[in-house]
């Protein structure tokens, strides 16, 4: 708390240089404020002498001082924000790409070093190596794609009449090999065939798609994933509910942000890139509506969004 008021180790966090950062011209700014009341003050009474005036022409004098004093300040706080997120996102990116380009670069050096010893088991485990990893920087640059089109001004989101369950109904088709493969139920409940919401139908579909993905990834073999689409008060919800290796409490917290991946059992069973849920709530809150969840470590979860009924 104290820390805060600290300008110097404020300027620390945003690793620029003092005349770059807020809050140390935040000081500077209120120093020369004071310094330029006080002369103005002397001024004006040594040469109007007329109290009242006197009085005005400070406060105006001070008036328009703190005003400047809070656009600079403010936007130089906007500026050392954003490049402070810029060298965190640049950070966590070239990490994210390094891990599975190592892997890539190990595989081939293993299978060009070694050409002539190697089986035919060994060849393929390493040729999986490099496919899995070539599909995860595949996955991770067009997630990255999205998150930055959705942090710009201008992500275009269209608002027409959509059927959650249209939606559902075809992610249940497009699925159902890959539950089956898992081993794993897959069902669909809606009360109302009716239901349709104002949204943008690429966008939502998007987002329904990573939640049913999530459910059956993170959900071992022999379990249920259960859809189910329904209207409370004057919202339409689409729930996704599995009984999976959840997530356990303690990280809850963390889930929506952006590279985040749960440490339970699945982290290394499953690829994923951390941002599909960042990009879900993004998504679901730029078309008006909510998204929540509840998670028991090795019970299972459920994930559910709202959006406006049309
Ligand atoms: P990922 O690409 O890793 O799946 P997401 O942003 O979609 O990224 O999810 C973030 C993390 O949240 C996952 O890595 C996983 O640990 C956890 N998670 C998401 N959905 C579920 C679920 N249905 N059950 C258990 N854990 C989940």
């Amino acid at each position: 708390m104290l820390d805060s008021l600290n300008p110097i180790s404020s300027c620390k966090k945003y690793g620029v240089s003092p005349w770059q950062c807020p809050q140390f011209l935040f000081v500077v700014m209120g120093i020369v404020t004071i310094f330029a009341i006080t002369i103005i003050y002397f001024l004006a009474v040594l040469r109007i002498g007329n109290p009242t005036i006197v009085s005005l022409l400070v406060l105006l004098v001070a008036g328009f001082l703190l005003i400047m004093n809070f656009v600079i300040t403010n936007s130089f706080e906007r500026m050392a924000e954003a490049s402070k997120l810029k060298s965190e996102f640049i950070h966590i990116v070239s990490h994210q790409l390094r891990a599975p380009l190592t892997n890539i670069k190990f595989s081939l050096d293993f299978l060009v070093s070694t050409r002539m010893v190697q089986t035919k088991e060994q060849q393929e485990e390493y040729f999986n190596v490099i496919q899995e990893n070539s599909i995860r920087m595949g996955n991770l640059i067009d997630n990255l794609l999205t998150v930055a089109q959705i942090e710009s001004s201008s992500f275009p989101l269209s608002k027409v009449e959509v059927s959650l369950e249209g939606i559902a109904q075809k992610l249940v088709q497009k699925f159902k090999f890959f539950a089956l493969a898992s081993n794993i139920k897959l069902m669909i409940f809606s009360a109302d065939h009716s239901l349709q919401v104002l949204a943008d139908p690429l966008w939502v579909e998007q987002v329904m798609e990573n939640l049913l993905d999530n459910a059956i990834k993170y959900t071992k073999g022999g379990g249920e994933v259960i859809i189910k689409i329904y209207q409370k008060k004057r919202k339409v919800f689409y729930e996704v509910q599995d009984n999976g290796v959840g997530i356990p409490k303690e990280e809850q917290n963390f889930i929506f942000e952006k590279f985040f991946r749960s440490d339970n059992s699945f982290k290394k069973q499953t690829g994923g890139t951390g941002l599909g849920l960042h990009i879900a709530k993004k998504i679901i809150e730029k078309m008006g509506g909510e998204i929540e969840f509840s998670s028991k470590e090795n019970k299972g979860s459920i994930f559910w969004f709202s959006l406006p009924i049309k």
